[in-house]
């Protein structure tokens, strides 16, 4: 049984500040051991929940967070820049679950660092017309493959957002917020033993989680910060311009829609920061 494991860094119990989960600085690294402990908590509850090979996809920032050598389970290791399907790099339809470990709310959330891939560019993300976050927009692919997404693990707007998109995904809240950067976090050990317990019940549960919480045709509706960001997004195939900083990609091919957001992402990265 295959289980494949997208990690982010925010949603760490312990971490709410930038200081702590980007650079090379002694807060980043501390930082990174926190992350470490969480992602070998899920894999260790994965593997008690039946998963014989797990597959570990680092998706925050430079995407090299982890020491390769200390990732629990024997997992096996995507991590680098440049990948086609970023968050999801890795996923095909011989997983059996998705776990995202270390999730953060959604860019306009009160809590956690909380931003939509880029926040320079994406005001808010909606699917269907339902606001979401990374999660619900990384389930787009997840839901293509027919792999079920069955945890998520991170601070109370995440955990509440996948719930809200995802109908029975199992949630291990290791952090309630205070404000965007301020929180009152699970103490490590403790966070760990619930990401722990929360990955083994949701992989035991996995063949009777549902595949694909979207009705097709999918459409994932975006607010941008500026009318040359939603310009320059237009110019990628599926991206079309929905209002003056409003942006519309949809269709029934969910990894299409997934990676025509990807690019168009990916395009406005320069655009995004001019003032
Ligand atoms: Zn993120």
């Amino acid at each position: 049984m295959k289980v494949f494991l997208s990690s982010d860094m925010e949603g760490t119990a312990g971490v709410v500040d930038w200081e702590q989960c980007v650079g090379d600085g002694p807060e980043a690294a501390a930082g990174r051991r926190l992350l470490l402990a969480e992602v070998n908590a899920a894999i260790e509850g994965a593997v008690a929940g039946g998963a014989t090979e797990i597959v570990v996809n680092d998706s925050h920032a430079t995407m090299r967070n982890l020491p390769a050598s200390e990732i629990a389970g024997g997992a096996s290791y995507i991590s680098g820049s440049h990948k086609p399907l970023y968050m999801m790099q890795g996923l095909d339809g011989s997983f059996s679950a998705v776990l995202f470990v270390s999730y953060h709310g959604s860019v306009g959330a009160p809590a956690g660092l909380s931003h939509t891939y880029n926040p320079r560019a994406v005001v808010e993300a909606r699917i269907n017309g339902q606001v979401t976050g990374e999660a619900g927009i990384n389930a787009l692919v997840a839901a293509h493959y027919g792999v079920p997404v069955v945890l998520v693990t991170g601070d109370s707007c995440a955990c509440g957002e996948t719930a809200a998109l995802i109908p029975g995904v199992h949630s291990a809240l290791v952090k309630e917020h205070v404000s965007r950067l301020a929180a009152h976090s699970l103490h490590p050990s403790r966070a760990c033993a619930l990401i722990r317990e929360t990955a083994q019940r949701a992989v035991a549960g996995a063949a009777q989680a549902e595949p694909s919480p979207f009705a097709a045709p999918v459409s994932l509706e975006l607010s941008v910060r500026t009318t040359d960001i939603a310009e320059a997004a237009t110019w990628v195939r599926g991206v079309e311009r929905a209002g003056p900083r409003e942006l519309r990609i949809s269709g029934d091919d969910l990894l299409a829609v997934y990676r025509s957001f990807c690019a168009a992402i990916l395009l406005t990265r320069t655009v995004a920061e001019a003032m």
